[in-house]
C-alpha cells in the first residue's frame, strides 16, 4: 500500500530539478520536495501523475496543489524551525507535510469534512505530526492558537480576510493568493500592530476559498 521505491525517488529528484528551474532556491524547501512521497497523497490510480509539476484532483472536488506552487509559497514564508504556522486548506495534507518537514508547528484547517478525516488519518499513518488539524472555516482563522509566526492560505481568496491578518505576530508573514478566477500571490509582513508591508508575486490559479458552508 504505502510503498516508496527507487522509481519514486528518482522521479522526485526530477521534480526537484523542475521546481528549481522555475526559480525556487531555498535548499530546505527543495529538500522537502525531494523527500516527501507525493504519490501517497493521491489516489493510487493516479500515481503516475504524482511527480509531474501539476495540481491534481483529490476527494471532494478539491486539488492537491502544484509542487512548484507549494514550494514557492513555502519559500516566501522564510520559515524558522518551531515557527507556529496556520494553514488554511489542509486538502491532501501535502503542503502540511512540507511545513512539518521544515520543523514548523502546524495548525491546519479544512472545511470539507471528508478531506479533514481522510487526511488526519493519513498523516498519522505516514508519520507527519501537525500540532492540530481542524474541521472548520478558515476565514475565521484559529483564535485559540493565535497569534502565529506565519499564515499560509492554500485556496484562492476572493478578497483579503482581515481576521487572518489580525492573527499574525508582529514580524510575522502571511502568504495568500487573492482574486476571483486568477489569483495574485500576495505576501504580507506585519510591521507593527497597525502596519503591514505588502508584496505581490504574479498570477496563480487555485480552487476557491469558500465561505458559509453548512
Ligand atoms: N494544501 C492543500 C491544497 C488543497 S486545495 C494540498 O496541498 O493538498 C485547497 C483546500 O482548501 C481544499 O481542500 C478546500 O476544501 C479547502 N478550503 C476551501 N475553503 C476553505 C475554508 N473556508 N476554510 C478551510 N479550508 C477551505
Amino acid at each position: 500500500m504505502h510503498k516508496d521505491n527507487y522509481r519514486h525517488k528518482g522521479k522526485r529528484q526530477q521534480l526537484v530539478e523542475i521546481v528549481k528551474r522555475k526559480g525556487v532556491t531555498d535548499k530546505k524547501v527543495l529538500g522537502a520536495i525531494g523527500k516527501i512521497p507525493r504519490h501517497l497523497f493521491m489516489d493510487s490510480s493516479f500515481e503516475d501523475h504524482a511527480y509531474q509539476d501539476k495540481a491534481f484532483p483529490i476527494a471532494a472536488d478539491q486539488t492537491i496543489s502544484q509542487p512548484y506552487t507549494v514550494a514557492f509559497q513555502t519559500e516566501l514564508l522564510e520559515l524558522s524551525k518551531n515557527d507556529s504556522v496556520l494553514e488554511i486548506g489542509t486538502g491532501s495534507g501535502y503542503q502540511t507535510a512540507v511545513l512539518c518537514e521544515l520543523g514548523a508547528k502546524v495548525y491546519s484547517i479544512e472545511r470539507q469534512h471528508e478531506l479533514y478525516k481522510k487526511t488526519k488519518n493519513f498523516l498519522e499513518k505516514i508519520g507527519y505530526r501537525p500540532k492540530q488539524l481542524s474541521f472548520g472555516d478558515g476565514y475565521k482563522g484559529w483564535p485559540e492558537y493565535a497569534p502565529f509566526d506565519k499564515i499560509i492560505v492554500t485556496a484562492g481568496a476572493p478578497y483579503l480576510p482581515k481576521t487572518l491578518l489580525g492573527q499574525l505576530k508582529v514580524g510575522g508573514k502571511m502568504v495568500i493568493p487573492i482574486g476571483k478566477g486568477v489569483q495574485v500571490m500576495t505576501l504580507f509582513t506585519r510591521k507593527s500592530d497597525t502596519e503591514f508591508d505588502k508584496k505581490e508575486y504574479g498570477d496563480f490559479r487555485f480552487v476557491p476559498l469558500l465561505e458559509d458552508k453548512n
